[in-house]
């Protein structure tokens, strides 16, 4: 997606080879008009595949699972990263270890929002090492319903996420693909296929 690849040009701190910060339009604040473009082009990639749930996890997914699930007309869900005592004993949940934080946390979801007749795409801000959407797939796996596939907004293709998705046989759908970065230069991987 082009005029993704172009903000974060202009707009990314590449804070190490493996940090990128997106905080002023994609992760603190947040541009609404670059998310429903998001949701919109998760939504043409998806359209065809009868997707009933988006899922999420908090707090950077949800404005991006919010536009795609706007698009495909569905309701979302997200996982959350502390159970709260409102959401009693029947959760699925997973262990996540978080890249940027340095911390293993425990996701949860109420079970009632996953069921075995839907079709689920998950949609999240990052791919890196992929844990957190492995948690999110592993809940699906335990619901009984099926997860269609898996769209991010940016992935960093040199870290081992996508590998461990599609060795699971996931679709992966990635909207900017990170070949490399360091400090002062980025380089990304160009997808042919698709038409933005
Ligand atoms: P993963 O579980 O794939 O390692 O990373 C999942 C989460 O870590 C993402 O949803 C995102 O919130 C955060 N994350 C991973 N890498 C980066 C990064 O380079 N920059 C930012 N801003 N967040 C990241």
């Amino acid at each position: 997606m082009k005029v993704l690849q172009e903000r974060i040009r202009q707009e990314g701190e590449i804070l190490s080879d493996t940090v990128l910060k997106v905080d002023s339009f994609l992760n603190h604040q947040v541009d609404p008009m670059l998310a429903l473009e998001i949701g919109r082009e998760f939504g043409r990639r998806f359209r065809d595949e009868q997707i009933t749930k988006v899922l999420t996890i908090e707090a950077s997914g949800i404005q991006f699972a919010m536009a795609t699930a706007i698009d495909l007309q569905v309701p979302f869900v997200y996982a959350k990263k502390k159970k709260a005592i409102t959401q009693g004993e029947q959760v699925f949940s997973a262990p996540v270890h978080s890249f940027t934080k340095g911390e293993t946390y425990q996701i949860s979801l109420a079970r009632k929002y996953l069921t075995p007749g839907d079709k689920v795409l998950i949609v999240d801000d990052f791919l890196a090492t992929g844990a957190a959407l492995v948690g999110l797939a592993d809940m699906v796996e335990e619901s009984g319903a099926e997860l269609v596939g898996v769209g991010c907004v940016i992935e960093k293709s040199f870290q081992e996420g996508r590998g461990l998705l599609e060795e699971r046989g996931i679709r992966v759908h990635s909207l900017a693909r990170i070949a490399s970065m360091s400090p002062g230069q980025i380089e990304f991987i160009e997808e042919e296929m698709y038409i933005y």
